[in-house]
């Protein structure tokens, strides 16, 4: 198990976006052999040629793997769902002309084309699923739904400076207790005074809210919206409340039952990777979140769900969420005993606590941007410890340093 496979460049302004090369302390783990008929390429971009391999996955779902360009996660799964009003994507890719590319191909492949779309769903604001919706929307007309807390992120990334941003990043990495060597190259960059937009300057603003837990309207299906927050404030995953093609109703089981349906999972419950959960980054608001908690809060939400299949935005779809699920609220406990036993022993700031987390990889060899996202990991678990009670801040600690309690 891994952590974090989205963490910005080293100096990669926009707040929680995910990695480009090498920025990343992790790495996705192994694919298993998925369940499904996926045959999408494992790993590596698709940047031939070729047609993209698209997957039907039954019943008016299909899936296109958009590569994500000098990335390790390889691609992102843009869904295709068949709806009476026109075929509608979940997510859109990353924003190059090779995905762009793919994505063309991909929706000829499945019959249908970028001009036909009539809607796009955005599972969250990260630039490997939002990337590629302003230009879908520009070439078709298609709406653009989604959550409104993520939607704030577009807002304030559209219209944020990156001094602005800089100034932030350097005061709150100074708080944690970050040394000198690693706020220099962005002090500098500050000085330097050169402004300008954010990467995340041209993200689409979207037309449409997706509203937690309601059936979006689409003709011809049944697909609600859970608010699942903690990867990002407004990530949402979709269930498609219908029986999964492949799935014969159990005996005393209604037609109308779903037998647990499908669930659309972004990047919230992927099949081999654990979805960085950092902090919410909000120059503007003083207020402190607990993403870890929401993030927990939000995995046991789906687990209720028990679907039958998960489509998730990276790797592959499989069964068995529930297991998942488990396993993944597991490597957060685990995670959280570790860290509160370290507080025991001495107090530490948040960057050292990072430091002294196991990481797929030495500390030393975790490049500069990875370590920023680190430290927001180590946070996010720290806020956690605290609101259970378990670790408290130090009066007057500057930069601030952590204790456990009890
Ligand atoms: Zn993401
Ligand atoms: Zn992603």
């Amino acid at each position: 198990m891994t952590d974090a496979p989205h963490a910005p460049q080293p100096t990669g302004p926009q707040p929680g976006t995910e990695p480009r090369r090498g920025a990343e302390p992790q790495r996705a783990a192994e694919p298993r052999p998925s369940t499904t008929r996926a045959t999408e390429p494992r790993g590596t971009a698709e940047r031939s040629a070729r047609p993209p391999r698209v997957t039907a996955h039954g019943g008016g779902i299909w899936s296109i793997p958009v590569p994500i360009p000098d990335n390790p996660l390889g691609h992102t799964l843009v869904y295709v769902i068949d709806t009476d009003a026109g075929p509608v994507l979940v997510d859109t890719g990353w924003d190059d002309p090779t995905s762009w590319q793919t994505l063309v191909d991909g929706l000829a492949a499945c019959g249908t084309s970028v001009g036909s779309l009539h809607g796009v769903l955005v599972t969250h604001h990260h630039p490997d699923h939002h990337g590629l919706s302003a230009r879908v929307r520009e070439e078709s007309g298609a709406w653009i739904a989604m959550h409104a807390a993520d939607a704030a992120v577009v807002r304030r990334s559209r219209s944020s400076d990156k001094r602005q941003w800089l100034g932030y990043l350097v005061g709150k990495l100074t708080a944690a207790g970050a040394p000198e060597a690693h706020t220099a190259p962005l002090r500098a960059a500050l000085a330097d005074g050169s402004g300008g937009p954010l990467p995340g300057a041209r993200a689409a603003l979207p037309d449409r809210e997706i509203e937690p837990n309601a059936l979006l309207a689409l003709e011809g299906r049944r697909l609600r919206a859970i608010w699942t927050p903690g990867h990002t404030p407004g990530h949402v995953c979709l269930h498609l409340e219908e029986r999964h093609p492949e799935q014969r109703p159990q005996p005393g089981e209604a037609a109308t039952d779903h037998g647990g349906g499908r669930l659309f999972s972004g990047d919230h419950l992927l099949p081999g990777i654990s979805p960085h959960i950092g902090l919410y980054e909000d120059p503007d608001s003083d207020e402190i979140t607990d993403p870890l908690g929401d993030y927990l809060d939000s995995l046991e939400r789906i687990a209720g769900l028990a679907p039958a299949e998960v489509l998730p935005a990276h790797q592959y779809a499989f069964t068995g969420a529930g297991a998942r699920v488990d396993e993944l609220t597991s490597h957060h406990a685990e995670r959280l005993t570790d860290l509160r036993a370290l507080l025991a022993e001495r107090e530490l700031t948040p960057w050292q606590l990072a430091e002294s987390m196991r990481w797929n990889r030495p500390w030393e060899q975790i490049p500069f941007g990875s370590r920023t996202i680190a430290v927001a990991e180590a946070e996010a678990h720290l806020r956690r410890l605290v609101k259970l009670g378990h670790a408290e801040a130090v009066p007057g600690s500057a930069p601030v340093t952590y204790r456990a309690a009890d």
